[in-house]
């Protein structure tokens, strides 16, 4: 302000000094190019010139980005806000009208934190850690790992930072002294400073916005595992084997950062998107050996297992139905073409439950002979009931399979996603069909003895990637709580 007066008091000299400079071109045009009149226009063309005002710079103060969304900017004259990462701004007249920080599970400072801490496997998520990081000032107002900026270059030019802030490790915003050259108060870079960006882009915008999806994902991935370190056990690795370590007859789940597939015992899975990460069953045939074996960057060690041997008496009658091939095969397409497609997401969230609470009479792996003959190793749980209890659905899924089968009866199959299926078999009755939504707990038929049966029970078991997997792993948790 106190360089206005200074120039007035400059502009009547200068006018003067331009009336008398006038005179002498009047004094001088008279005698040889004429007359008076045309030279007296010239001068008020001179007199009327203003000044152009300079803009005065805005004094940006300090400033706080509440999430990858919503942050106030703090100036001498002022405050002004944003809801939209700093693409738009609105002056606010109170600090009443400013954002104050919360926000959900995912979209708030400290959550935003948490979940990358659970990813990066590294940063502490204790409360005190994280309230340390926020409360150390304004210059290094940064989440763990975040740079920290004193200079960033806009369009080749450098300018001195005043205050950065990192809500992730790549986006951050900084702000600069004054903000006259540039169009928002805040620069924002999406490389990790690498570069920076006046205001807001198209590139910046979607970047922002896959953040925020992948926020979302990670949120509600680490709430199906076990615990916070079970989470970060998962969600902080590469490859992760659920469990590493397993016996023929059992299945594991295997998680990677990235899609991509495994080629295990002679074929390939392919991992599916879920969530965070990419996923897929690992089923343990019978007849892997016990050792280790690499899955990515991991090693899954196969334990060896001994199984029971049990001698089962049937009728001659029964013992010949076992002959009628033609029919076994024909169920078995039914039953492969049933389970040959499943659903590429995991279609339940809670535990497992036990269909029936039946006597156990014969466990998972049995080798079975049948009138002294041997028969099978029985991949499947054998629950004695009365005739006419009630059967209820593991989990959540799909019915693919309901019908009456040659050998196992009545039988269902339900997918459970992502190629797990279970399978219910020898129900005196079916109450559902191909194509039901089943929620965990509903009744889907009734205990019985139909197919190849002795007496009323339930021949129950999993599937995954036909494979048949055991269910005493299932019980009272998911797949996703197996992290050990
Ligand atoms: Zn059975």
């Amino acid at each position: 302000m106190s360089v206005k007066p200074r120039k007035r008091r400059q502009w009547p000299l200068l006018a003067g000094a331009c009336i008398l400079a006038a005179g002498v071109v009047i004094f001088i045009g008279d005698s040889p190019f004429g007359t008076l009149t045309s030279s007296k226009k010239e001068v008020p063309d001179i007199v009327v010139a203003t000044p152009v005002p300079t803009p005065t710079p805005r004094v940006a103060l300090e400033f706080r980005m509440l999430d990858l969304d919503r942050g106030w900017v703090k100036y001498a004259d002022g405050m002004a806000h944003t809801s939209d990462g700093g693409a738009h701004w609105q002056e606010v007249t109170s600090t009443e009208a400013l954002p104050t920080d919360g926000g959900t599970a995912t979209n708030g400072l400290e959550a935003i934190t948490k979940l990358l801490s659970l990813e990066s496997g590294t940063g502490s998520t204790a409360a005190g850690a994280s309230g340390a990081s926020v409360a150390s000032g304004a210059a290094a107002t940064t989440s763990s790992g975040s740079p920290s900026v004193d200079i960033v270059t806009l369009n080749g030019t450098m300018f001195d930072v005043k205050q950065s802030q990192f809500v992730t490790p790549k986006i951050g915003w900084a702000l600069l002294p004054s903000t006259t050259n540039s169009k928002s108060p805040l620069v924002l870079t999406v490389d990790g400073g690498q570069s920076w960006i006046d205001g807001m882009t198209e590139d910046a915008k979607a970047i922002i916005q896959g953040v925020k999806a992948h926020l979302t994902q990670l949120q509600a991935e680490s709430l199906l595992y076990k615990d916070e370190a079970g989470a970060k056990a998962v969600l902080g690795a590469s490859w992760k084997l659920i469990p590493d370590q397993a016996s023929p007859g059992d299945i594991v789940l295997v998680r990677h950062k990235e899609p991509g597939s495994i080629a295990w015992q002679g074929k390939t899975y392919t991992l599916q998107p879920y969530e965070a990460g990419y996923f897929t069953y690992l089923p343990i045939p019978m007849s892997v050996k016990a050792g280790t074996y690499p899955i990515g960057d991991q090693t899954l060690t196969i334990k060896a297992k001994k199984f029971e041997t049990q001698y089962l008496k049937v009728t001659e009658q029964m013992e010949s139905m076992k002959q009628d091939t033609a029919r076994i095969n024909a169920d078995q397409k039914k039953i492969d073409l049933a389970r040959s497609k499943s659903e590429p997401s995991f279609l339940f969230s809670g535990p497992f439950v036990k269909p029936v609470e039946g006597i156990l009479t014969t466990p998972y792996g049995y080798t079975r002979y049948v009138n002294g003959k041997y028969d099978s190793a029985h991949m499947a749980l054998d629950l004695a009931a009365k005739e006419g209890t009630p059967i209820k659905a593991t989990n959540d899924g799909v019915v693919a399979l309901a019908e009456l089968l040659y050998l196992t009866g009545n039988s269902i199959y339900i997918d459970h996603g992502m190629g797990l299926f279970s399978q219910y078999a020898h129900l005196s009755e079916l109450r559902v069909k191909p194509g039901d939504r089943v929620k965990q707990g509903d009744i889907i038929g009734l205990v019985g003895t139909t197919g190849f049966s002795t007496g009323p029970h339930l021949h129950f078991t999993f599937w995954a990637h036909n494979i048949q997997a055991n269910p005493d792993l299932f019980f009272n948790t998911t797949p996703f709580q197996w992290v050990k």
